[in-house]
């Protein structure tokens, strides 16, 4: 959700309690890689984002992209023809000005009189507002005397094959700009779920565009043209003009806007590692690829440069091109980390409730791990990195259990979910290391959990809590950390690990305990100690 529906994370070293928008950002030094561009130092500051406004869509993954593999052109058609089914004739036209006014125009053969738009969406209320000069007709071109009787809803007399209106996508802010639509200079994003009425569904849909200007999404059909079976989930970036490349790894497109301090193709790079890495992990294929956007940010944000967003099966980053980051290439493999794996989980699940702590908290877990077996950070990194986050749990109270956090992210301060759900993490991981003797790991799960039964539609709470807890070994770990409101005491529990915690001084140190026994050198040299 990198953050990704949000803000970042953020910060350094000072770790002061912040809005529920802006949490705790970690700080450190890269691993000097083998790539030139890195071995310049070994000081390069990184900011390890753990995406705090990263809101998602647990659904379907519907995209589907330009590739020359026999097994995605049998997806495409396989689409084609389910949408055709369901496609109830249904036809939306985007125009979008050289102002940057966009305009929309929606045809339905089947007529209806009632129209309603989303308003909120990851904590951000009174997004239909921006909706304005509604108009209904009726199928002989009648006026159809449509009224808008509160934000978002609007109602006519007669029934309407059409509606026209306006969308002001003007002004984004540092707080909304990777959750809803905006346009401003070269280039935009266009997000359906907040552009057109929620029943809508099946819909092709054209795009309009001042002169060189172009458009990349998912399920295109030709240059201006896209069939998109789940609206909510598709996100367009619309500019003037783009590097896009497809990557046989899964099927994954990259569309990049805007002049960078890096090279494009270093960029596609990073993405592939990591989603091969995702691939291994889940052993399972995005069913109809992926797209990755990556756009300057349109507008000044805070002290952390970036935005992203995963929806459905689209990547979005918006980052600030003059963002002080010494290692960019560094800094988009941490954040497609996380982000990526958003892909996975929880859009490629089809679980239901609140389970963020897995979603979020675990994800920090997996793409800190993922970091490391990159070689983006080095083991010190890693410690160090679950050492800030314990700051910045202690920094909150815990007085929630993890199911109880996840049904209140949007509406409670601090950062419980992911904070206490990366921790949890981290010690469902050590357990199962040590008890294995190194065999078994968290990633293991990750297998099982889209490669063996978890059912469709169900809990997502009970289908993860029984996946963790399913080897005898670990029976009882996940239910009692995820529904129980007991304080994490890692100072506890860690030395058992052969790991020290000293949380007595302004910032807490983690760090391996100097006389490891046999077993202990074993589990830490299976997550990446090296001495
Ligand atoms: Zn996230």
């Amino acid at each position: 959700m990198l953050e990704f529906w949000g803000s970042r994370i953020v910060l350094t070293g000072a770790r002061s309690a912040q809005s529920h928008i802006r949490r705790f950002v970690t700080k450190f030094p890269a691993k000097p890689q083998r790539h030139i561009e890195t071995r310049k130092g070994m000081q390069f500051i990184f900011w390890i984002s753990l995406c705090h406004l990263c809101v998602l869509c647990v659904s379907v993954v519907i995209g589907m992209h330009d590739t020359t593999t026999t097994e995605t052109q049998r997806t495409q058609r396989l689409h084609r023809e389910d949408f055709a089914e369901s496609n109830k004739g249904q036809s939306i036209t985007i125009k979008i000005s050289s102002s940057g006014e966009v305009r929309i125009e929606a045809h339905s053969s089947t007529p209806a009189d009632s129209w309603s738009f989303r308003n909120a969406y990851a904590g951000i209320l009174g997004i239909a507002e921006r909706i304005t000069d509604f108009h209904a007709t009726t199928a002989s071109e009648q006026d159809a005397g449509a009224k808008k009787i509160a934000t978002g809803e609007f109602r006519s007399e007669l029934p309407a094959t059409k509606i026209s209106y306006r969308v002001d996508v003007s002004k984004p802010n540092a707080a909304d700009v990777s959750h809803v639509s905006w346009i401003v200079g070269d280039y935009g994003l266009l997000m359906l779920g907040d552009l057109l009425p929620q029943d809508f569904a099946s819909i092709s849909v054209r795009f309009e565009l001042p002169g060189m200007w172009g458009v990349a999404g998912p399920n295109q059909v030709d240059a201006n043209l896209y069939q998109v079976l789940a609206p909510e989930k598709a996100i367009f970036l619309v500019g003037r003009s783009f590097y896009k490349t497809n990557q046989a790894v899964d099927e994954v497109t990259t569309v990049i806007g805007g002049k960078w301090p890096f090279k494009e193709r270093d960029a596609v790079g990073a993405a592939t590692r990591v989603m091969k890495s995702y691939l291994e992990l889940t052993r399972s294929r995005l069913p109809g690829g992926a797209v990755i956007i990556i756009v300057p940010l349109p507008v000044r944000v805070g002290e952390t440069k970036w935005r992203a967003e995963t929806r459905g099966s689209t990547v979005v980053l918006l980052i600030d091109p003059d963002a002080d980051f010494k290692n960019w290439v560094g800094q988009l493999g941490v954040i497609f980390t996380h982000e990526l794996l958003h892909l996975w989980v929880p859009n490629g699940l089809r679980l239901e409730g609140d389970y963020d702590w897995f979603f979020e908290g675990f994800t920090l877990y997996t793409a800190l791990q993922t970091a490391l077996k990159l070689k983006i950070i080095s083991f010190n990194e890693y410690l160090n990195t679950l050492a800030r986050v314990y700051d910045s749990y202690l920094s909150h109270p815990d007085d929630l259990s993890l199911i109880e956090a996840s049904e209140r992210r949007w509406t409670t301060p601090g950062s419980l979910v992911y904070d206490k759900g990366m921790l949890v993490a981290f010690l469902y991981d050590l357990k199962i290391r040590k008890e294995s003797g190194g065999k078994t790991t968290l990633a293991d799960r990750y297998r099982e959990l889209f490669g063996g039964p978890v059912a469709a539609n169900t809990s997502g709470n009970e289908a993860i809590i029984a996946l963790l807890d399913s080897p005898p070994a670990m029976n009882g770990f996940a239910r009692s950390h995820v529904e129980s409101k007991a304080k994490l005491e890692l100072e506890q529990v860690l030395p058992s690990y052969g790991l020290t915690l000293d949380s007595s001084g302004k910032q807490s140190e983690l760090r391996v305990n100097p006389s490891l026994n046999a077993e202990q050198k074993k589990l830490l040299r299976s997550l990446g100690y090296r001495k």
